[in-house]
């Protein structure tokens, strides 16, 4: 908060300063311009040299404050910016020695107009070092006629404002004249170097301190050019109006470097779109003020409208028509051509897209498809499934009956046999009915196992104290006899489950824990039903033999069995049989045991 507080101060800080800026320069501007009009020539001259000192020196030391403050990939262009404002600086000292201190009239062209010239090739030079002219826009045809064009205007405007005047003033010599030209060229050259910067560079956010840098040089030029304009035709005046714009330039340029020294440090984001659409804006606009521009100067100079200028004025405007007409044909060439090349990526674009949409239709029809070659397969298997169930359970069911048979056989032939068999006899007889009363045993739980698969679930709300109780029930005799110490804790609480699904599986635990503690010497079985993050935990622990844990999930698989048939006889089949009807609740069943300390098997079921 402090923060933002602090940089909102700063920001509104920085506003005013700029304002401040600003306004202090208008304001001088004014008492210059009111002391021009009040001072006459006179006084003018002396007015002018000192605003155009201060005014330079001023700017120098702006711009070299930037300089100094700017990230590095800007200094040199601040610095070259500073050197042309303390190069005006330096040609107006030695003016304002030699003409004020020294008072020799100057000759033209003097040592201080290379000073000056020195401002406007070094202002140039920093404007084209800035990043922003480093990642410049193609250079293009467009660009091309829109500098076609102005020249043109320019061309008008020297030949009826300066070149015509001169040769019609007999007071200007040759050297003069020529020196006008050359002069002319170097401040044309900034004009059409300052525009197409303006047309090409790649803005950022930076583009405040550019632009005024920009309008600087334009400022400038045109000065420049009315500036020589009233010298060749010798009616330049110290007092002339036109004086401020010097000042005003000055102003433009410090501007231009104290809002670099803001921007420093600040984000800057990219404004290429918005700067082009003003490009875009100003090309379409440009055209028509040049025309009006080239036929404001035409009209206000009928008075020196021999045949020479007529042809010479006459042959620009042609020319401006005929790079007016080029520039466009190439625009809307170029717009055809991106015309053309958006068609061509609709079409594309389309194309894809009816494309995807084939292979949308054709991954549906494969899903659909699979979906139904894999119901068939489910439908296959399924019946193949319950055709081996129904087949396993007949073949147990129908093994039954010669079991009873050879059991109940064994039975009456001992009867009837008695005292002639020999304790070998009896021997064997005794393992035929011990095998066959095994194998029935087997075939029980077998049947059993396979049964939970036959039959539905019938979920109700079950109370778990009681059904703790049911389970316990045929157990208790066998508990007193052996005197086994039971301990059961349940929550009283119910849970919407299939009841005998989970009866079988208690019983099977608590059938496990009594045989696997049969040789403990004070035998123990604890049974805790309790709610656990929103499930039922049932535990049954016994103090038994226990078993080793690498085989804590073999055990439940059907068949394994870790302990030898003659010490602790059964099938294996009875936690096949708690897992099956255990996940059939939609549950979970697990094991931990240390040998000789005892066993822990909890079921998990969904409260
Ligand atoms: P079984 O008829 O052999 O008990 P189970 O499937 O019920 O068949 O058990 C598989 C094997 O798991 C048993 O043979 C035994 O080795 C081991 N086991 C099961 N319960 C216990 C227990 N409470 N304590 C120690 N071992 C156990």
């Amino acid at each position: 908060m402090a923060a933002t507080v602090g940089k909102i101060g700063t920001t509104i800080e920085v506003a005013r300063s700029r304002w401040a800026l600003g306004f202090g320069w208008l304001a001088c501007v004014l008492v210059y311009g009111f002391a021009l009009y009040a001072g006459g020539n006179e006084m003018a001259v002396w007015i002018n040299d000192l605003a155009w000192t201060l005014a330079s020196a001023a700017a120098a030391c702006f711009c070299f404050r930037a300089a100094r403050q700017v990230e590095q990939s800007r200094r040199r262009a601040w610095l070259l910016i500073s050197i042309a404002c303390a190069s005006w600086f330096i040609g107006q000292l030695h003016w304002n020695y030699v003409q004020l201190v020294l008072k020799v009239a100057q000759p033209f062209p003097s040592l201080n107009q290379v000073f000056y010239t020195g401002f406007a090739i070094f202002m140039i030079a920093g404007v084209f070092q800035l990043p922003e002219a480093r990642n410049r826009a193609p250079f293009t045809l467009k660009h091309v006629g829109n500098l076609g064009l102005i020249t043109c205007c320019l061309a008008v405007t020297v030949v009826l404002g300066m070149l015509e005047p001169a040769l019609q003033n007999p007071g200007v010599t040759t050297t003069f004249l020529w020196v006008g030209v050359a002069h002319t060229v170097l401040v044309s050259g900034t004009f059409l170097a300052a525009l197409s910067a303006l047309w090409t560079f790649r803005w950022g956010a930076s583009w405040t301190p550019m632009l005024l840098l920009v309008v600087a040089a334009c400022i400038y030029a045109a000065t420049n050019l009315i500036y020589a304009h009233s010298l060749l035709i010798g009616d330049y005046e110290p007092s002339d109006f036109v004086n401020l714009s010097w000042l005003a330039m000055f102003g433009v340029v410090a501007c231009a470097a104290h809002e670099q020294s803001w921007l420093t440090g600040h984000e800057q984001g990219d404004l290429t779109e918005q700067m082009q659409a003003r490009e875009r804006w100003l090309e379409a606009v440009v055209p028509a003020m040049l025309v009006i521009i080239m036929v404001i100067v035409a009209m206000s100079s009928t008075a020196m409208l021999t045949p020479r200028v007529a042809w010479s004025v006459a042959s620009l405007f042609i020319l401006f028509a005929v790079i007016l007409g080029a520039r466009e044909a190439y625009i809307q060439s170029e717009s055809q051509l991106l015309t053309d090349e958006l068609v061509v990526t609709n079409q594309q674009l389309q194309d894809a897209n009816v494309e995807l949409r084939l292979s949308e239709a054709r991954y549906r029809d494969l899903t659909a498809e699979l979906e139904q070659r894999v119901g068939e397969r489910t439908t296959e298997l399924k019946r193949a499934y319950d055709e081996l169930e129904g087949f396993s359970y007949a073949v147990a069911h129908d093994l039954k009956a010669p079991l009873r048979a050879i059991n109940s056989f064994a039975h009456l032939f001992e009867d009837e046999m008695q005292g002639q068999l020999t304790d070998r006899s009896r021997e064997h007889l005794n393992r035929i009915r011990n095998g066959s009363l095994k194998m029935a045993t087997l075939i029980d739980d077998l049947l059993a196992y396979s049964h939970i698969d036959r039959r539905g679930l019938q979920s109700s709300v079950v109370s778990l104290p009681n059904l703790v109780d049911q389970v316990l029930n045929p157990y208790q005799d066998e508990m007193q006899r052996r005197s086994v110490t039971l301990s059961v804790v349940v929550e009283p609480t119910t849970v919407r489950v299939d009841a005998s699904g989970l009866a079988l599986a208690l019983r099977n635990l608590v059938g496990n824990a009594l045989k696997y503690t049969r040789e403990a010497v004070e035998p123990r079985i604890a049974i805790v039903c309790r709610r656990k993050d929103g499930l039922v935990q049932i535990a049954v622990t016994d103090n038994g033999i226990g078993f080793d844990m690498q085989y804590h999930d073999h055990i439940f698989k059907l068949f394994q069995r870790l302990h030898r048939d003659d010490q602790y006889p059964g099938t294996g089949i009875g936690l096949a049989l708690v897992r099956k009807a255990i996940e059939r609740l939609g549950g979970r069943v697990w094991a931990q045991s240390k040998i000789g300390e005892g066993s822990t098997f909890t079921i998990e079921l969904p409260g």
